[in-house]
């Protein structure tokens, strides 16, 4: 079990102004933020980034998304970290994520879904490499 994962505010939770109240929840859910910047991608960089869905149908209007305003990428610290952030985000289909996740507070759509998280502890580290080196 590890204890790190990697997170983005994507481009439709920050356009929203929702940044500080997303931030807030993941600080009072018991996370630390070991690191953090405020960047913009680049169509090369999303289509890196999500290589593990580029034969998805959805993979073009994926990347065009995330390339469609600032992100914020941030490198988290907890104990279990990718199980207990996947727990705090929510269903990647907001109508299907519970009550009170972040997901269900502030996505709009499944592709506008405000929120990244890491899904294994070797992502984690793979994504925390490819933000910050
Ligand atoms: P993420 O990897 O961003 O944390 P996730 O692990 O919950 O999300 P994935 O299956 O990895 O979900 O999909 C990556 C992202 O692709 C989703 O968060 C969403 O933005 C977009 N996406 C997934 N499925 C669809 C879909 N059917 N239509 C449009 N966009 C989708
Ligand atoms: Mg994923």
């Amino acid at each position: 079990m590890g204890n790190k994962t990697f997170t983005i505010i994507k481009p439709d939770a920050f356009g929203a102004g929702n940044s500080g109240p997303i931030i807030e929840k993941i600080e009072k859910a018991g996370f630390n933020i070991e690191n953090m910047r405020l960047l913009k991608l680049d169509e090369d960089s999303a289509s890196k980034f999500y290589s593990v869905h580029k034969e998805k149908p959805f993979f073009g209007r994926l990347c065009d998304y995330m390339c469609s305003g600032p992100i914020i990428v941030m490198e988290l610290n907890k104990e279990n970290a990718v199980e207990d952030f996947r727990k705090l985000i929510g269903a990647t289909n907001p109508e299907d994520a519970e009550e009170g996740t972040i997901r269900k507070l502030f996505a709009t759509s499944i592709e506008a879904n405000a929120i990244h998280g890491s899904d294994s502890d070797e992502n984690a580290e793979i994504e925390i490499n490819f933000f910050f080196n």
